[in-house]
């Protein structure tokens, strides 16, 4: 039966954002809800249960801070847990915190809209229900609605299609003919696992994308033990770093080093992992020199690694830095390249001219296809937001506001939106660091923001046009005085009128975390605060 509920928060999404959240406040004394389009919580990691989907910032860390008793009682099993040990650990959370009670599952946030004379959220969902809510909390996630892409007669295929965020893991994919599409994170982890069960496996690859040896390993039984005295301080590390995980980034440029030392430094940090190689150098996604040396030596690895030199060849990487695209986490993709029952189709030199009931069909050869995999990415940073028909302040629509590049002060708030926050937004490190800790970073701000106005009797609160704006100009000005936007990526968000906006900030999570608590001490600077009477700066 459809709902009708008044509320002090509506949450959209049950994530490692939205149950947070909705714990966080729940804490601090709001009524808040949690509306989920899946039919269960998780988000991400309910979603992405493709074959080889796993994390790549270490579980110990890659996890909630906010509960000393909860990082006691869990015990990772691997030092990058795989997709099913993280959705029962967010299923553990939400039965330990007693969530679900305050979840609708299976149901879509559709609108929402703003009504100035209440100074309260209209929302409704595709079941019919309508909350009326002070605050409207976007927890709908950075990478969570899937791209399709647009590959002629994909629709006449007649076989399976299957997108890596929208798996189904009932179809067998044993002794089948498989064409799959992408080479990202994603279809980097899926390729390798798929290829050991696969009849035939054709990759369909755009643009080769660097990728380290994972170095995953289990996690001895007491290892959580050990780690125990010092995890609080490793979080710690993790808040205040710039990529809100411990491991430090060691000092120096690679210019500096001769070149035996320089192979030495690189060599360690391949074999430390996903984020080593990045680490190796404080200056490689600053200095192109710098970075060369690092991404030469990763192409090595790649000819060391792919027997087939014409595999190798279309494998590596070029005319980007190393690290401007997300680094990929490998494990069997290198291996995969190896197998007789595994081709390498580079679509930019054999593009696909159709897709038949039963292949891909180049202009070279035709594919036997009994599925079609599609790992091939996400509307990154603001799908999720612009699926959702958002109407601020007179009307305007967030769809139509973004269509010029997505604007949010701080990456949290945005002008013309009061009472709207978005968790990890465009303008925040968001994909650009350990999400959990910044999930972690601004639930706690806006739960400390609902409090404070609380308690000065504030019923609104809307981000300063001049103050996004500044906002913006610093995001777009620190993402250019690095190497990032010499890259095509998914980073990057493109006007309507064809400019490119790169979304995530740059500045470090550390830092960022300083400017918002800043700004929250200094009475919320930047945002306009409304009183039930008065209107003050
Ligand atoms: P999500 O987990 O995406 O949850 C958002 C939820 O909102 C979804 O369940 C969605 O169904 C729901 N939703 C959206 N719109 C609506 C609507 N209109 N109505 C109702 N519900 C809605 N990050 C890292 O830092 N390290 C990693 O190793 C890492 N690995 C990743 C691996 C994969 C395969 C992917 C896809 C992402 C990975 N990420 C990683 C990023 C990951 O998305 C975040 O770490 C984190 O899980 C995001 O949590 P969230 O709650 O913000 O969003
Ligand atoms: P992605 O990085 O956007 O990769 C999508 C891939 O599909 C790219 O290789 C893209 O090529 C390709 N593609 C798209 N359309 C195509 C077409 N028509 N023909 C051929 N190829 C096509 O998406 P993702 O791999 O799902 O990863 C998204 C993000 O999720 C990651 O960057 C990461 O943040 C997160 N993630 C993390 C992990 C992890 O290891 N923890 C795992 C998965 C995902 P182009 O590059 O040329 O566009």
């Amino acid at each position: 039966m459809a709902e009708q509920r008044e509320l002090d928060a509506l949450i959209v999404g049950a994530g490692f954002s939205g149950l947070y959240m909705l714990h966080k406040l729940r804490q601090d004394g709001f009524v808040a809800h949690v509306v989920e389009k899946g039919s269960g919580v998780g988000g991400t990691w309910f979603w992405n249960r493709y074959p080889g989907a796993r994390c790549d910032v270490p579980s110990i860390e890659y996890s909630y801070s906010f509960d000393p008793e909860l990082e006691k009682e869990w015990r990772w099993t691997e030092r990058y847990a795989a997709q099913p040990e993280i959705l029962r650990y967010l299923e553990h959370v939400a039965r330990r915190y007693d969530l679900m009670r305050d979840i609708t599952l299976e149901t879509c946030v559709t609108a929402a809209r703003w009504d100035g004379k209440s100074n309260r959220w209209k929302v409704e969902t595709d079941k019919g229900d309508t909350f009326d809510a002070q605050f409207l909390i976007l927890g709908t996630g950075a990478l969570s609605v899937p791209r399709m892409p647009d590959i002629p007669g994909l629709a006449s295929f007649e076989g399976t299609v299957l997108h890596s965020a929208q798996w189904d893991d009932s179809v067998d994919l044993a002794g089948k003919a498989i064409c799959h599409f992408g080479t990202g994170s994603t279809g980097i982890q899926l390729v390798g696992e798929v290829a050991k069960v696969a009849g035939q496996l054709t990759v369909f690859q755009r643009t080769p994308n660097f990728a380290v040896p994972a170095g995953n390993h289990p996690l001895p039984r007491d290892y959580l033990d050990k780690l125990l005295p010092h995890y609080r301080q490793l979080r710690e590390t993790a808040r205040t770093s710039p990529l809100g995980w411990s491991h430090p980034t060691s000092p120096g440029s690679a210019k500096e080093d001769d070149p035996e030392a320089r192979e030495q430094r690189l060599e360690q940090a391949w074999q430390a992992g996903t984020t080593g190689l990045l680490q190796a150098y404080e200056d490689l996604l600053v200095d192109e020199q710098s970075n060369a040396y690092a991404a030469d030596f990763a192409r090595r690895k790649i000819a060391a690694l792919v027997k087939d030199p014409e595999k190798a060849r279309k494998l590596t990487p070029q005319g980007y830095p190393l690290g401007s695209r997300r680094m990929c986490s490998e494990t069997n993709f290198f291996d995969a390249m190896n197998r007789d029952n595994v081709a390498l189709v580079d679509v930019r030199e054999e593009p696909v001219e159709t897709v038949t009931a039963d292949a891909v069909v180049t202009a070279k050869a035709s594919y036997p296809a009994d599925v079609i995999i599609l790992a091939t990415g996400f509307d990154a940073c603001v799908g999720a937001i612009r699926a959702i028909d958002i109407r601020g302040r007179d009307d305007r629509a967030i769809r139509d506001e973004w269509d010029m590049g997505p604007r949010a002060y701080l990456g949290l708030a945005v002008e013309g939106f009061p009472n709207m926050f978005t968790i990890t937004g465009p303008g925040s490190p968001s994909v650009l660091s350990n999400v959990v800790v910044s999930i972690e970073q601004h639930v706690e701000w806006i739960s400390r923001c609902m409090v404070d106005m609380r308690e000065q009797g504030a019923s609104g609160i809307e981000a300063d046009a001049a103050a996004e704006r500044a906002w913006m100009e610093h995001a777009h000005e620190v993402a250019h005085s690095t190497l990032f936007p010499k890259a095509d990526s998914w980073y990057q968000g493109v006007t309507r009128d064809g400019r490119q906006v790169f979304m995530p900030y740059v500045g470090g999570v550390g830092a960022y975390r300083r400017k918002c608590d800043e700004i929250a001490a200094a009475g919320y600077q930047g945002f306009r605060l409304e009183h039930e009477q008065e209107e003050v700066a």
